[in-house]
């Protein structure tokens, strides 16, 4: 059975999120902010809140969660305040995951995050202060898997291309690198400059060979408002962007994609993701 859902809001909660989720638009996994987008305070959920989620989540056989950090949160800005507050949301996010986890101990779950923008010192810079914050962050005995999004590179964004996402796992402690993982965001690689649409299965051939396809943990599925190549990270409704709809299908029916889950962060109403749900399990079913 595949696994897809898509991006939902926490503010009614956190039970609400898995209702919705299994009532509404008919799938069984969902991201989620576990505060404001923008990085604002962290609400702490109440604990009778992710009880019943989880049950929600186990009557309806969901797949695992992947919770998103904050779009604000820069793990490797030039400015050192900011990679601090960058380390003390990280620190706290993952702190609420892991009260999550212990209430389902045996099923994977996920924080998934930009490993962020250099902001003019260097990819390399980039890449290695990234990879400190979670040298100091990470517990080697949390249950939480920590993954790193595959980005556009719009800006001065690190991790557009594989090899760079493979340096941050490098730099990353052993005991610590085995709760880190990879999101593929198809916008982004695309807008980064992979071809999915024509050569799919070169994208993924790359994939394994730099990072590793055992490190892909979760996918974002979007298609994109802009051609190959073009850095800029603008999702597009499935069918409606330059990737389309047949090169989504393939990505969802590729053999050495299944078991992920698959997470929609499109455009789109209550009515376009019902849509969009029922249509990516109908391309499983077949
Ligand atoms: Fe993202
Ligand atoms: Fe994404
Ligand atoms: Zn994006």
């Amino acid at each position: 059975m595949i696994t897809i859902g898509s991006h939902l809001s926490v503010s009614a909660g956190y039970a609400a999120m898995a209702e919705k989720m299994a009532g509404d638009y008919k799938g069984n996994t969902y991201a989620f902010f576990l505060r404001n987008p923008r990085g604002g305070k962290m609400k702490a959920p109440e604990e009778a809140d992710l009880e019943r989620m989880q049950e929600i989540r186990r009557a309806n056989a969901f797949g695992p969660m992947v919770a998103h950090a904050p779009y604000t949160m820069n793990p490797c800005s030039a400015r050192e305040d900011i990679r601090d507050l960058a380390r003390q949301m990280m620190a706290e996010d993952l702190a609420q995951m892991e009260r999550m986890a212990a209430l389902s101990p045996e099923e994977p779950i996920y924080y998934n995050f930009h490993p962020g923008s250099h902001t003019g010192q260097g990819a390399e810079t980039g890449i290695q202060e990234t990879a400190e914050i979670l040298n100091r962050v990470l517990d080697p005995d949390q249950k939480t898997t920590v993954l790193l999004e595959t980005m556009a590179g719009k800006g001065s964004e690190i991790g557009r291309s594989f090899e760079e996402l493979r340096g941050i796992l490098d730099l990353v402690e052993r005991k610590k690198a085995e709760h880190l993982g990879v999101c593929l965001d198809t916008c982004h690689i695309w807008d980064g400059g992979y071809d999915i649409k024509d050569d799919l299965d070169g994208v993924l051939k790359a994939f394994d060979a730099v990072i590793g396809l055992s490190h892909l943990k979760a996918v974002h599925l979007n298609d994109s408002k802009n051609p190959r190549g073009a850095a800029k990270d603008r999702h597009e409704k499935l069918g409606e962007g330059e990737i389309g709809l047949e090169a989504l299908r393939h990505v969802v029916q590729h053999p050495a994609l299944q078991g992920r889950p698959f997470i929609l962060e499109t455009p789109n109403d209550d009515a376009g993701y019902r849509k969009e749900i029922a249509l990516v399990k109908s391309w499983i079913r077949e």
